[in-house]
């Protein structure tokens, strides 16, 4: 992703200037490569401001109460885990 929009500034930057003079040529080149410089730079603080959100907590685990002790189980137990009773 970085990569891509990288390229896509570095293209727009250099396809600006086709139609410049021939004797402004090395004035455009230098002011197109501070631009661009300053512009991969702004890329590269932008991407350090919003790094990737962190990755979702998994949902906990069905769980349910013992109808004998009370205490919590899983729903896809059979039988509790604490007391044995069947559930
Ligand atoms: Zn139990």
């Amino acid at each position: 992703m970085k990569q891509i929009l990288l390229m896509i500034a570095v293209v727009a930057l250099v396809g600006c200037g086709d139609n410049t003079p021939l004797g402004r040529i090395n004035k455009k080149e230098r002011e197109r490569k501070e631009q661009r410089k300053e512009f991969e730079e702004r890329l590269e603080f932008e991407f350090e401001a919003f790094p990737s959100p962190p990755p979702k907590p998994k949902p906990p685990p069905k769980l349910t109460d013992c109808p004998d002790c009370k205490r919590e189980v899983s729903t896809r137990a059979k039988t509790c885990v604490h007391c044995g009773a069947p559930l």
